[in-house]
């Protein structure tokens, strides 16, 4: 992390390669403050343009996403060292999703309540200014969750990428001002989370802050909030598990769990990182596993072949280190990484001794995936559920009762029975637990950037 907390321009770094990936500057808390006062006076403005304009002006962005996406992805593979064909998807997601809530404001409606004495009616509202908090792993994605859903409720935006990865969200930023968003409507702020994020959080003109990144970070903005009773969405990472049966069909079971851990170089809150298999079919299903791990090709990220990239930083790689190296553990098998620079970590998988291995615990957040027996269905689920996580997880079952029954036990918000989808624009995405609260994606997310107002007209 960089240390300049007045703003100033800071060099980043392409994780593929170690070498200058671009400048940006960064925003000072002054700077931050007049951009919230900005987007507070658009507000004023955007929330009076008619339903029907503001759909197509979120359709206009979305069509100059959809003409921009392999800029957009070569510039991710630069800042953030993803996969091209990852980064192609990541770009076409913001598009998919701005497309999604471009019909939204359309049809944000309210309630008739039947009463006595008069009529009875709901207003959906916008809140105001929300702030959005990036982090480094998925750059466009996460910030497309908040943006899109947010102006279609008629909210403006203020969004603070991640230190490491603010270029995709700063280009965003333009083509909105190009397909004609008016100015201060969405203003992308690159800064250091305890100057701008912070900001978001403490300043009264920002009505809600939504933040993914980590637990830790989580609950400073939860009590930061408390003063201005700011509402908050919290998406904070997991440690889900991959339950595999003995009835499943293990050969895809195996052939998938590598993507389902490895993609994004494993930096992913959905990451399936605790593989529970049912201890009968356990060798089997590592004989399957390792050949599988050893084909993921972690390779320069601008191949079109690519499946995993380095990791973030070089601070990450050492983290990640450390919950594998010299600490006894016993590593089953792993994959290769290129030679030369680049913050590069092989898909690993370790048998950790117990379920109280920090391993099996906490979430490593780079490409290791722990694999232990469980005994029967009920061992199953609590083994998944001893976690303070709750965010995603996969089932793998060929009975239909076992995958209702356990899909109903497991304590997390998105669960997937015989694949490992956690994600669609269209359906509620968040966690259970320290995992988060809130939810992003579908019409559950535009409801929390709406604040119901109750009216009642006399009769008399
Ligand atoms: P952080 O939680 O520190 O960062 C996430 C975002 O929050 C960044 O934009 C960061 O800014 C900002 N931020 C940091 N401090 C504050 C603050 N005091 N107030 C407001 N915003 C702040 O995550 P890290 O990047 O340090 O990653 C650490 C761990 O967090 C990972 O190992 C992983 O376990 C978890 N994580 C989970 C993610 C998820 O998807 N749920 C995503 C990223 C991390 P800045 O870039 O300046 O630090």
């Amino acid at each position: 992390m960089t240390a300049v907390l007045t703003g100033g321009r800071v060099e980043l770094v392409n994780p593929a390669t170690e070498q200058p990936a671009g400048e940006v500057h960064f925003a000072s808390v002054a700077e931050a403050d007049e951009a919230i006062l900005r987007a507070h006076r658009a507000f004023e403005h955007w929330r009076t343009v008619a339903p029907a304009d503001r759909g197509r002006l979120l359709r206009a962005f979305a069509a100059l996403v959809d003409a921009h996406v392999e800029e957009l992805a070569q510039l991710e593979v630069r800042n953030s060292g993803h996969p091209i064909g990852n980064a192609r998807w990541e770009a076409g997601n913001v598009r998919d999703v701005l497309n999604y809530y471009s019909a939204a404001p359309e049809r944000l409606s309210g309630r008739q309540i039947p009463v006595a004495g008069g009529l009875d009616v709901t207003f959906s509202e916008p809140l105001g200014v929300v702030g959005i908090i990036v982090p480094w792993n998925f750059p466009m994605p996460v910030a497309g969750w908040g943006f899109a859903p947010a102006l279609a409720a008629g909210n403006t935006v203020v969004l603070k990428p991640a230190e490491l990865t603010p270029l995709t969200a700063l280009r965003l930023g333009e083509l909105a001002l190009e397909a004609g968003l008016p100015e201060d409507v969405f203003t992308v702020l690159p800064g250091e989370g305890p100057v701008v994020g912070q900001r978001f959080v403490t300043h009264e003109l920002v009505r809600k802050v939504c933040f993914t990144g980590s637990v830790r970070v989580g609950q400073q903005i939860m009590r930061g909030a408390a003063d201005s009773m700011k509402r908050i969405t919290l998406e904070l990472g997991g440690k889900s598990a991959n339950i595999v049966f003995a009835d499943s069909d293990l050969a895809e079971a195996a052939r998938t769990a590598p993507g389902s851990v490895f993609d994004n170089a494993g930096q992913d809150c959905c990451a399936r990182s605790r593989i529970l298999v049912e201890a009968g079919v356990l060798d089997r299903f590592l004989e399957l596993l390792e050949p599988a791990v050893r084909d993921v090709r972690v390779i320069d990220p601008r191949d079109e072949a690519s499946e995993m990239g380095p990791l973030i930083s070089d601070a990450r790689r050492q983290a990640v280190s450390s919950f594998v190296e010299g600490d006894s553990m016993d590593v089953a098998f792993r994959g290769s990484v290129p030679d030369g620079a680049g913050f590069w970590y092989p898909p690993t998988v370790v048998l950790p001794k117990s379920t109280a291995d920090r391993v099996w615990r906490d979430e490593v957040f780079g490409p290791v995936v722990s694999v232990l027996p469980f005994t029967d269905e009920a061992d199953a689920v609590a083994k998944a559920n001893d976690s303070q996580y709750g965010l995603s997880g996969s089932i793998w079952t060929r009975n239909l009762g076992r995958a209702l029954r356990v899909s109903r036990g497991v304590e997390a918000g998105n669960l997937s029975v015989n694949s490992h989808s956690s994600v669609r624009y269209s359906t509620p995405f968040g966690g259970f637990k320290q995992s988060g609260f809130g939810r992003e994606l579908g019409p559950d997310a535009l409801d929390s950037f709406t604040e119901i107002k109750n009216v009642f007209f006399s009769h008399d």
